[in-house]
């Protein structure tokens, strides 16, 4: 059987520690040996990026060039419509086939929120859920129904994960990364270095074209 491909969205307004520390850990706890990274069309349920597209697949490349375990695909820029997980998750599903393990990698904020998204009661039937703990979030579900959504479908083993499809969420153990893109952009606002909070080449560029500026 092929091995458990994971993906993980996002905006990368700008791309930080909070999601590669995190992930790193994550491949390690679980066995991943690739994760996608799908940088996002301007989620509707979210204010616009500041960075510009090409910025923000910019940043992400240069904080992957030396993180053998990412990849990058652009698909959800190359749409225009709004993107969907789930439409992205389709799509993929219908390239790998329907035995290949496929996993969608999110934060605990994601996770407690996962009811908004757009048919979110269907992604669980195209691949599996890991989840990174992240400060500052609840690890129970907002409501019993949701709670009782979770209880059915997490998983403690491992091994599940590579051999089924789709269909569990693993709560992961990785270390809790007090990082957000928010806090970055405004720490660069005021003016407040960002050392330690993402790559410098990262920084630099951010720097190198004015971005989140005073
Ligand atoms: P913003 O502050 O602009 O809302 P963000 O820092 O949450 O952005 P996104 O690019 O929107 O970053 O997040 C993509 C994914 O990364 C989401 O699933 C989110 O839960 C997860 N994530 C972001 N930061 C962390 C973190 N510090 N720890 C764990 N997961 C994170």
């Amino acid at each position: 059987m092929a091995s458990l491909h994971a993906l993980y969205g996002g905006t990368f307004d700008p791309i930080h520690y909070g999601h590669l520390k995190t992930v790193e850990a994550l491949a390690h706890e679980v066995g991943l040996q690739q994760v996608t990274l799908l940088p996002n069309n301007v989620p509707p349920h979210r204010p616009q990026p500041e960075a510009s597209t090409a910025q923000r697949v910019a940043m992400v490349k240069l904080a992957i060039a030396d993180r053998p375990l990412f990849t990058l695909d652009t698909r959800e820029l190359e749409r225009e419509t709004p993107s969907y997980t789930v439409e992205t998750l389709e799509q993929l599903r219908a390239e790998r086939g329907v035995e290949q393990p496929l996993a969608f990698i999110i934060g605990q904020d994601s996770l407690l929120s996962l009811h908004k998204w757009h048919r979110w009661q269907q992604l669980t039937a195209l691949c599996h859920l890991l989840v990174c703990q992240r400060p500052g979030y609840d690890r129970a579900m907002p409501t019993p129904e949701l709670q009782r959504w979770l209880d059915r479908h997490q998983t403690h083993n491992v091994s599940a994960l590579h051999q089924q499809p789709g269909g569990l969420i693993w709560l992961a153990d990785t270390p809790l990364v007090p990082v957000s893109a928010t806090e970055i952009r405004t720490r660069r606002h005021q003016g407040l270095a960002c050392d330690d909070l993402l790559p410098a080449a990262v920084i630099d560029y951010i720097n190198q074209q004015g971005l989140y500026r005073p």
